[in-house]
């Protein structure tokens, strides 16, 4: 199932972003989940004086106005994705693949759950971590 990605040229002029944010958008609009020091490489091809700090802070904006979402698991380096739909990952142990996938029925369950437990305003992922095909497939002492 394939999830729309977001367009950063059409989102540029529906939310009136700045340079800056959209160079961030344009580095994540091929879908993929990077990582903040990928996006900075990615923009200062286009904008060289960029920082770190500037690329977290765009990525926060965004993630504000609901044009980012960020993925981290288990304490591994947070990556961030341009996607506006709600979608939940599964993510290879052994090469760190991270696929997009929608998991129908997730939503009632962390509603319920939320509800027993009192709470509101609730936010749920679903992170389903395995091997993935290709990985499978290798014997564990092959060498890589
Ligand atoms: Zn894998
Ligand atoms: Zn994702």
């Amino acid at each position: 199932m394939e999830l729309k990605t977001v367009d950063a040229g059409l989102l540029q002029s529906r939310y009136r972003l700045t340079k800056q944010r959209a160079a961030v958008l344009r580095a994540l609009g091929d879908g993929t989940h990077l990582s903040a020091e990928t996006i900075l490489e990615r923009v200062r091809s286009e904008m060289p004086g960029v920082s770190l700090g500037t690329i977290y802070r765009t990525l926060d904006i965004l993630r504000e106005i609901g044009l980012v979402q960020v993925f981290s698991h288990g304490g591994s380096a947070a990556r961030y994705e341009a996607a506006l739909e709600k979608h939940h990952h599964l993510l290879c142990s052994e090469c760190k693949q991270l696929t997009n996938v929608q998991a129908d029925g997730i939503a009632q369950i962390a509603h319920d759950v939320a509800e027993n437990a009192g709470f509101s305003q609730i936010d749920y992922s679903l992170a389903i971590v395995g091997k993935c095909l290709t990985c499978a497939a290798i014997p564990k002492n092959a060498v890589t």
